[in-house]
């Protein structure tokens, strides 16, 4: 069957399957026809050329494809499969869930569910934070803490309404939506909508020591440059104008695991502070326990103002996030108009809540953070043994569960792979073909000639020992073979 072949990462138009005319009309007026074709599909799949493997089902860390064949799930999706496949206990609290409510609207109603899971976010955070607004996607959550930094400067006491720009970074990624998209600097992923997006976003170089920390520099000198940098667009835009500064505490797709460096968050929020402006984390990719601690910000020394959360909260099993929001801004909307004009029909969805209180607490209760922690560093030893000397491989950085390989075409000049060579998307189709059985996650190059192609690994939480062996041996296979093939 045509679905067991792979993407093709150069695609030419998939020919239409030959059929009369008369075929033609007779089968369109048949209702589901494109969804029962074998030769073609009813879904608007991210790649119209390709073909897309068909899986069966998922158990633990294997994925299983309709023709037999299974693949370690080392990437889980995005980052996302964090306790990973068929977890029988959270398939169970969901349809309890079922059994209560099914579906509310949050204009009258909450839940305990609901109720729970925020009170359990809180309290993850030692009651740092305040509130937690829970969501259906990373791009949501994006969207809502904009809005909230917002609404903050409005309607605190001495309420700043010109505060309406917000400061992100080079090489980033925060979503889809217009808003969260206009925050991101992925230049490939901007283009088309280019003249649709925000103007009141600016951004700063990220810190990213691979390409950006000079050889003499150290990392003292380095965040004192960057933080140098952040101050410098503060004053260009009118500090009274900014409503914040947006960053990844570990940069995920666009960058590939890209971990700062030690003291460049405290300096960054320091500079918001002397500005007054907000400090907002995107946690999305690399939150809930995925670096070995629950909050990424919780090996960094600071504490964000806004928090946004994805991928692990509800490990897949839901679409889910959240925004968690600190006191300050809580206070101040408590105090200004006593609401956050922000609504979706999906927002706090008790199923979607079952689901990611289940997971978490699956992670609290099986200890899986330590697991994170000591599979991580078999993980990064294995890669960096077992890759580090290979002329394509450049760097090899991460923390936790959460590691990036990037490639390049030249280790001494850090040259990347021009976007058109497709390098990441290729490795990773070919860890899906059947001699390697390995799904990684690719992300390629936000800009030609800077930051390259990159695959991510992050197993799910509650991976071994002798699958951080299996997936780091067939990673090593992998890539031998794929640069093998392209000289
Ligand atoms: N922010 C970060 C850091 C992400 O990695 C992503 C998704 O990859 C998003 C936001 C958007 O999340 P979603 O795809 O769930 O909308």
């Amino acid at each position: 069957a045509r679905h067991h072949q792979l993407p093709n990462p150069h695609p030419s138009p998939t020919p239409s399957p030959s059929r009369t005319q008369e075929e033609q009309s007779q089968n369109s007026k048949k209702p589901g026809y494109f969804a029962m074709d074998s030769e073609g599909s009813a879904v608007l799949h991210r790649n119209l050329q390709h073909q897309f493997l068909r899986l069966t089902h998922g158990s633990k860390s294997r994925l299983f494809l309709e023709d037999g064949r299974s693949i370690i799930d080392a990437s889980g999706g995005a980052a996302v499969a964090c306790i990973g496949h068929g977890d029988a206990r959270v398939r169970d609290a969901m349809a309890a869930q079922l059994d209560k409510v099914s579906y509310c609207s949050t204009m009258f109603y909450t839940t305990d569910v609901y109720e729970q899971l925020c009170k359990q976010l809180i309290q993850s955070t030692h009651g740092q934070m305040s509130k937690v607004l829970i969501v259906s996607s990373g791009s949501e959550a994006m969207e809502a803490a904009m809005k909230l930094a917002r609404q903050y400067f409005l309607e605190k006491p001495d309420s700043e309404p010109k505060r309406v720009n917000f400061i992100a970074r080079h090489l980033s990624y925060h979503g889809t939506t217009l808003g969260s998209l206009s925050m991101g600097g992925h230049v490939f992923r901007r283009a088309k909508f280019e003249p649709m997006l925000l103007k009141n976003i600016s951004r700063v170089s990220p810190c990213f020591a691979y390409r950006g920390q000079g050889q003499d520099e150290n990392d003292e000198a380095y965040v004192a440059r960057l933080a140098e940098e952040l101050d410098k667009e503060f004053q260009r835009l009118g500090p009274e104008t900014v409503c914040a500064f947006v960053a990844e505490p570990v940069v995920g797709a666009a960058l590939g695991c890209v971990p700062s460096v030690p003291g460049y968050f405290k300096a960054m929020k320091q500079v918001c502070e002397k500005h007054g402006a907000l400090l907002i984390l995107d946690e999305v990719m690399c939150g809930m326990g995925r670096t070995g601690t629950l909050h990424a910000w919780q090996q960094e020394d600071v504490v964000p103002d806004i928090q946004t959360m994805g991928k692990c909260l509800g490990g897949g099993y839901q679409p889910i996030a959240g925004v968690l929001v600190n006191h300050k801004v809580i206070d101040a909307l408590s105090q200004g108009s006593g609401a956050f004009v922000h609504g979706h029909t999906y927002q706090g969805h008790p199923v979607a809540c079952a689901a990611a209180l289940e997971v978490q607490k699956i992670i609290s209760q099986d200890h899986l953070l330590e697991n994170v922690r000591e599979m991580g560093k078999l993980l990064s030893e294995g890669l960096i043994r077992r890759l580090s000397s290979h002329p394509n491989v450049g760097n090899i950085r991460g923390r936790g569960l959460f590691w990036g390989i990037e490639f390049v075409s030249e280790q001494s000049t850090k040259k990347s792979f021009p976007n058109k060579a497709g390098v990441a998307m290729g490795i990773a189709e070919l860890g899906l073909t059947e001699s390697y059985g390995i799904a990684v996650y690719p992300g390629t190059g936000t800009v030609d000639g800077i930051s390259g192609d990159h695959v991510i690994v992050s197993p799910p939480y509650n991976t071994t020992a002798d699958e951080i062996e299996e997936i780091v041996g067939t990673i090593e296979r992998l890539v031998n073979d794929y640069f093998k093939e392209k000289k």
